[in-house]
């Protein structure tokens, strides 16, 4: 989970970093991607997050079959697969070297991650401090799970504060509490994925219970650094966005002193091809994305409960 460089400087396994968002929180941001969680979300539409090391992929549908891979191979992991014209992948072969990633003439191969250190994300981050400071904006640390990497999370955040630039992190708060309370000092703003309020759901859908989550986001608000939560309920159409479960959430939340507000982040399918580049399989194949009417009437339904608790009042 915390990584060194041969010159003991720390590094952390990067997925991507995004520049100018504007959906993960105030103004223009740049949002650096961390590898590695501890949750197995059914609807996680980034599944090349959720490992902690590089991964190879593989879009079938970009193979030219030209077999250039599997020559340069050391592992014999990857044959032409005559009977398609596409290359096959034997991921119990792979070393996982990438040599075939930088050879692919048609960009089929894909190395999800890469290791760096905390001063190289820093510098990628600080290129942007102009539109920071023109739009608001700042740095967001998301992941997989940026809780993952706790001592490389906490050393980017620390930089960032000392140059003057706000922070975030987006995080399920599945992690040890020496894990939080790792970055606290560093953050301005932490957006809280709060899925499920069932203990038994909870478990069944992420693949892990809940009470960790509650007691993370119930020791920060008693800590006494000055961080603001944002909870982000991701909206699964039949699963976390029941009338049962937003009340429920609503509830647990009108304790939280520190809330600031309650998202609503409505499910999509984006991305649900990268489970076949993984070699993995999606299981929420037959799930609809909820139409714009129902996630208006879920945010009026939500609305009413924040009013009734006096959220944000
Ligand atoms: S990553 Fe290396 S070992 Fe794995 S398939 Fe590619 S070339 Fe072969
Ligand atoms: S090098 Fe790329 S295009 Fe050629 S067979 Fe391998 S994956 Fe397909």
């Amino acid at each position: 989970m915390n990584a060194m460089d041969k010159k003991g400087r720390t590094t952390g396994t990067v997925l991507r970093i995004e520049r100018s968002s504007i959906h993960d929180g105030q103004g223009l941001r740049t949002v650096v991607f961390l590898k590695g969680c501890p949750l197995r979300c059914l609807w996680c539409s980034t599944p090349e997050s959720q490992r902690p090391g590089p991964e190879l992929g593989l879009a079938a549908d970009r193979c030219r079959g030209c077999g250039t891979c599997a020559e340069v191979c050391p592992a014999g992991a990857i044959s032409p697969a005559a009977e398609k014209g596409k290359a096959e992948l034997n991921r119990a072969e792979c070393r996982g070297c990438f040599a075939c990633v930088f050879e692919c003439p048609a960009g089929a191969l894909k190395k999800y991650g890469v290791s760096m250190t905390v001063e190289e994300v820093a510098a990628e981050i600080s290129r942007d401090e102009v539109f920071y400071f023109h739009s608001g904006g700042g740095v967001t640390i998301s992941g997989g799970e940026p809780l993952f990497q706790p001592r490389f999370t906490a050393e980017v955040l620390r930089k960032c504060k000392r140059l003057g630039i706000h922070t975030a992190i987006e995080t399920c708060l599945f992690a040890p509490w020496d894990h939080v309370e790792a970055v606290l000092p560093w953050l301005d703003v932490l957006y809280a994925d709060i899925k499920l309020m069932d203990e038994g759901l909870h478990k069944r859908w992420t693949g892990a219970g809940n009470g960790l989550i509650l007691e993370n986001l119930r020791r920060i608000d008693a800590s006494p650094y000055d961080v603001e939560i944002i909870a982000r309920v991701p909206m699964i159409p039949g699963v976390t966005d029941t009338d049962d479960n937003l009340s429920d959430t609503v509830e647990m939340l009108s304790r939280v002193t520190k809330l600031r507000d309650i998202e609503l982040l409505p499910y999509h399918r984006l991305g649900i091809e990268t489970y076949g580049y993984l070699g993995r399989e999606y299981s929420l194949r037959d799930l609809v994305s909820p139409s714009e009417e129902h996630v208006l009437e879920r945010r009026k339904y939500l609305d009413r409960l924040m009013k009734k608790f006096r959220i944000g009042s």
